[in-house]
């Protein structure tokens, strides 16, 4: 690896930390290098041989490594952190509850206030469909299960014990246990682990840029067709020009589902779940008419719909939830992250009143619902929670989110121009920048040239923390960030990227 940095070749790197371990600095964390800890979502190899980054603490939308060195956290820690990294209102609620009742469990009709005060607050808020119960769990993994356990639950209630199949979508991410490992669509993780389990479909992934038709390959399609009937072009000129619009891209992803669907059997389809904008798969914004058309289909066949809202809630998108950008009308809903900006762990998923009356009958009839975590509805969960919803609503957070989101979009936007950049996507305050040769989806760069791992790194070293998988680099900055900050987020963007462009070249 040094050698081949010697020649000053592109950087053959596999992570930011390897980057900046042996191109940057040591980060140098005095003793633990080699830690004891098997962490998440990293190579052995890493937590092993190279120094972990480690965050001592956070100070509204910056935080600190051990070294003192501060870092613009542009993915509010896991797309979590709404409220940045000091907000004392959330301290004071759950220190008032750690003196008040630290736990008490919810099971067996005992509860606590702040988890039926809590209840009650997300269901006046969700407005795009009425909802009826929320059920509370630790994470949106837990809450992702808790879906399959629902729909499940219901269909046995409803004797149609074959209709049980999941459809989620390439890409998606959905969680890690194995329930929702097995939803989200993303390969890294199933390899290894015996996944998706067999209930589980997948279908196509709403990427655009990445996987809409161009023209010529229309025009094949249409001169084949053509040969085939003998009859006029079935395709307009300008499809010929520009390829696939979005809306026959959102028709034909349809379609797909559909196929997919009727290929099954739909009495087999229980559920189809989907996030409004696509997260950590590479943030994809739906394109236009696609969920129009797919809650279409789905609602034909009698299929629940789970809109997993655990980054797209609470403002990110511009308004309070993703459903209320795109219309959705789901049946379920999944919570989590900025519920309680992450100052507690807390899920919760909200049931429409079709499915929990239902629920509530069967379990009624067998003598309980057997579902449930001891933290299910954690009082001091809770209490954050209704504290960071209540600083929302208070501060108007959709309404600022609005206001500084153009900043955000358009200053990194405009890099879009870089001849290493394939696309810039985002929409409100969440973003990615996807890194690709002469600009196109299908001439990524040789992924031992480590191209995102490099700019992750170049940003790490100007002071800022993003999100880098492959060559797509992620960006969700708390809702609190300020002018000035998006600001050095867009110059230090800017600088690595220019780095990045001669490593490359
Ligand atoms: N659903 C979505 C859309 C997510 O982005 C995530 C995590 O990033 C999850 C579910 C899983 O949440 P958790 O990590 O809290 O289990």
């Amino acid at each position: 690896l040094q050698e081949h940095i010697v020649k000053s070749t592109p950087a053959r790197y596999s992570s930011t930390q390897a980057c900046l371990e042996n191109d940057i600095s040591g980060t140098d964390n005095k003793g633990f290098k080699g830690h004891d800890m098997l962490a998440p979502f990293t190579a052995g190899w890493q937590s092993t041989d190279v120094d972990p980054l480690i965050i001592e603490k956070s100070e509204g939308s910056h935080v600190y490594d051990m070294q003192g060195r501060k870092y613009l956290d542009t993915l509010a820690g896991l797309w979590c952190t709404a409220l940045g990294g000091n907000e004392p209102r959330l301290v004071d609620a759950a220190t008032k509850q750690l003196n008040t009742l630290p736990f008490y469990h919810s099971f067996w009709n005992r509860t606590t206030k702040p988890s039926l005060d809590l209840a009650k607050e997300l269901l006046d808020m969700f407005t795009a469909k009425k909802m009826a119960k929320a059920f509370f769990t630790n994470s949106g993994s837990e809450a992702n299960d808790t879906q399959v356990k629902l729909v499940w639950y219901y269909n046995n209630a409803l004797g149609r014990p074959n209709k049980k199949k999941f459809i989620a979508r390439a890409k998606a991410y959905h969680g890690s246990t194995l329930i929702s490992a097995s939803l989200t669509g993303l390969p890294a993780l199933h390899q290894n682990f015996d996944l998706p389990a067999p209930f589980v479909l997948h279908t196509d992934c709403p990427h655009y840029w990445r996987y809409h038709l161009p023209g010529c390959y229309l025009f094949l399609l249409t001169l084949t067709f053509l040969l085939f009937l003998w009859c006029n072009k079935p395709f307009s000129v300008e499809m010929y020009m520009s390829g696939e619009t979005e809306e026959e891209f959102s028709t034909r992803l349809a379609k797909n589902l559909e196929d997919l669907i009727l290929k099954e059997g739909p009495e087999t389809i229980a559920a189809f779940i989907a996030e409004p904008v696509m997260g950590a798969g590479g943030v994809i914004p739906p394109p236009a008419t696609y969920f129009d058309k797919i809650q279409a289909v789905v609602k034909k066949y009698d299929i629940l719909f789970i809109a997993d809202e655990v980054i797209c809630a609470f403002g990110r998108l511009g308004t309070m939830f993703g459903s209320d950008m795109y219309n959705i009308k789901p049946d379920l809903v999944s919570l989590a992250k900025a519920l309680s900006s992450a100052y507690m762990p807390i899920g919760a998923v909200l049931v429409s009143p079709e499915v929990s009356d239902v629920i509530h009958s069967q379990s009624n009839k067998l003598g309980s619902f057997s579902h449930g975590f001891t933290y299910s509805g954690h009082p001091v969960a809770c209490a954050v929670a209704l504290e960071a919803i209540k600083i929302y609503k208070e501060r108007n957070m959709v309404e600022r989110v609005n206001r500084i989101s153009p900043k955000f979009q358009e200053g990194l936007k405009a890099f879009s121009d870089s001849p290493i950049i394939g696309e810039i996507r985002g929409i409100g305050l969440i973003l990615a920048t996807e890194f690709a040769n002469n600009k196109s989806p299908n001439d990524p760069f040789p992924p031992e040239w480590g191209v995102g791992a490099y700019f992750g790194a170049q940003c790490q070293k100007n002071g800022m923390l993003v999100r880098v998988a492959g060559d797509t680099i992620m960006m969700s900055p708390p809702f609190v960030v300020t002018p000035e900050e998006l600001d050095e987020l867009i110059s230090i963007y800017g600088k690595a990227l220019r780095e990045t462009e001669k490593r490359v070249e």
